[in-house]
């Protein structure tokens, strides 16, 4: 049996090594952190849970692709309850109120009773959002969403918004992700989430990781925690072996690097190996700018207050490293999506960075102590604001944790933080594209979200499926002997 080793037990990684162990190949799973799934993750703190990760999962509608895959690499199962929320997210302003309702007529009911004056342009928005949604789980429907894509895929989401006229919907479209991104960004999440192609496995993204690595370890892969690979040991063209940071070689016949790419090329491999077309968008901060961003999560009493979906709220302007913030969009979580203590639940606020802001707190973060001072400044700030919605919050509130883009270089090694690969900027989206193949090397294969845009979790389990795919023929693979060899769990 021929031997693949997987650097990163993220999605992609977990992900590779089960289509790996499914192919007959041996697997070897090296992750730096002590707990897997990169950054579908979650922690607890004074007993609650904090999730990290998923907001929405594209794939759970049982005639997608997507499901299929996440069925068979554990993120769903038999076992695992989807949590189907009444709305995508809600939206607050100058205390009005409008949803994005599970049924888009009854969002769009809701649009037009708002303003009157958008109908045309709030017609056509739910328009496009039911035909990308029946895209998602019939594909011979796409050919339905060709005159959206074209009217649309040069939009941002603050083009979008500027044809409506008033100001809640404006909000509508634009607070939830970030003016920049594609419109297409926001009617694709939508239109899956309208069909049920996007909710939430119970339990969150933590459990999630988990129930993939369980999978992976009974199809016989091995993994190796709380150690790095260092380097991948090259001979004539092909991938040997890779050298660990506790000096551990590992010999083997191919290699799939399932960590950011950044990682990958200048680290891990000479960076002359780099795609073109990678380095390219690395370096068009315009047109696929990186972002990232800063949370802060609360425990509080479980009240019927709280709000139930992803709310975006009003708040008093927050000047965050310049930038003038003036709504802020809160999360519960509660019981019937993750296990909290009796009577309790957390929020979480998270706000998007521009790279250029996620770098400022990576640079704060080499002074511990102003780097804890400045989380510390910002978890008063967001819970001020918090308050002054939610009241009756006062008496039960508590900061749990603050998280930055220096978490994510910490503990992922994320480029600048940035956990979602290039954001799908309007134009540029559709345009990128890599191959898990690597110019000048037979044997060493990509499996990470950013081989497309948008990244994610869909992208990164899809490009791991594809990068055992295009892997030599395991009789193809030549074997060359490297010394010494030491493979230690
Ligand atoms: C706040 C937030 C919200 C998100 N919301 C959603 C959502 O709602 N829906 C969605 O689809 N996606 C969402 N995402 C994105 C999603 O988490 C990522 O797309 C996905 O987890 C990327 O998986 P990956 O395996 O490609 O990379 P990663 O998660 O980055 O995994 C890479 C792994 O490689 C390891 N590693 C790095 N270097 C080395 C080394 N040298 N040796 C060994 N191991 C190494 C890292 O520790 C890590 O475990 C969200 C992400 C965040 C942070």
């Amino acid at each position: 049996m021929k031997k693949v080793v997987i650097v990163g037990a993220g999605v992609a990684g977990l992900g590779a090594g089960i289509y790996a162990r499914i192919s007959g190949l041996e697997s070897v799973i090296v992750e730096k952190n002590s707990f897997v799934g990169g950054n579908l993750t979650g922690w607890e703190r004074d007993g609650h849970a904090i999730d990290n990760c998923m907001h929405w999962l594209t794939g759970t509608h049982p005639k997608t692709e997507l499901f299929k895959i996440w069925n068979q690499v554990g993120m769903l199962g038999e076992r695992v309850t989807l949590c189907r929320p009444e709305s995508f997210a809600d939206f607050e302003h100058n205390g009005q109120r409008i949803s994005l309702y599970r049924d888009p007529n009854k969002t769009l009911t809701k649009m037009l009773s708002i303003s009157p004056e958008d109908a045309r342009e709030s017609r056509r928005f739910i328009a496009a959002v039911k035909a990308f949604g029946r895209m998602q789980s019939d594909v011979s429907r796409a050919p339905a969403c060709l005159p959206f894509y074209l009217r649309y895929r040069s939009m941002s989401l603050g083009d979008l918004a500027s044809r409506f006229k008033h100001n809640l919907l404006r909000r509508m479209i634009t607070d939830l992700f970030s003016p920049e991104l594609s419109a297409l960004s926001l009617l694709f999440a939508y239109g899956a989430f309208c069909i049920g192609n996007a909710d939430l496995p119970y339990g969150g993204s933590k459990a999630a990781a988990e129930r993939m690595r369980d999978r992976y370890l009974q199809l016989g892969g091995e993994l190796i925690t709380d150690v790095e690979v260092e380097q991948i040991l090259l001979r004539n063209k092909r991938a040997v072996g890779v050298r660990l940071s506790d000096e551990t070689l590992i010999a083997c016949d191919a290699v799939i690097c399932a960590c950011d790419p950044f990682v990958t090329f200048g680290r891990l491999l000479p960076d002359r190996y780099m795609p073109k077309k990678l380095r390219r968008a690395r370096a068009d901060v315009i047109g696929t700018p990186l972002f990232s961003a800063i949370h802060a999560a609360f425990s509080c009493d479980e009240s019927s207050e709280l709000p139930k979906h992803s709310t975006v709220i009003d708040c008093r302007t927050l000047d965050l490293d310049g930038r003038r913030i003036s709504h802020l969009v809160v999360k519960p979580y509660t019981k019937s999506l993750l296990p909290q203590p009796n009577g309790r639940a957390v929020l979480q606020v998270l706000i998007f960075l521009e790279d250029r802001e996620s770098v400022r707190w990576i640079e704060l973060s080499r002074n511990k102590e102003a780097y804890r001072a400045a989380k510390a400044r910002f978890g008063r700030a967001i819970e001020q604001r918090v308050l002054s919605r939610y009241p009756s919050l006062k008496s039960s509130i508590k900061l749990l944790d603050v998280w930055t883009p220096a978490s994510y270089v910490r503990y992922f090694g994320s480029s600048n933080g940035a956990f979602m690969g290039f954001a799908m900027k309007a134009g540029h989206a559709l345009r990128y594209r890599l191959t898990p193949r690597i110019h000048g090397l037979k044997n060493v294969r990509l499996a990470t979200q950013w081989q497309a845009i948008p990244g994610g979790l869909p992208q990164a389990v899809l490009q791991a499926r594809r990068a055992v795919k295009t892997l030599p023929a395991p009789g193809s693979i030549k074997i060359i002997k490297i010394t010494p060899v030491v493979s230690e769990a």
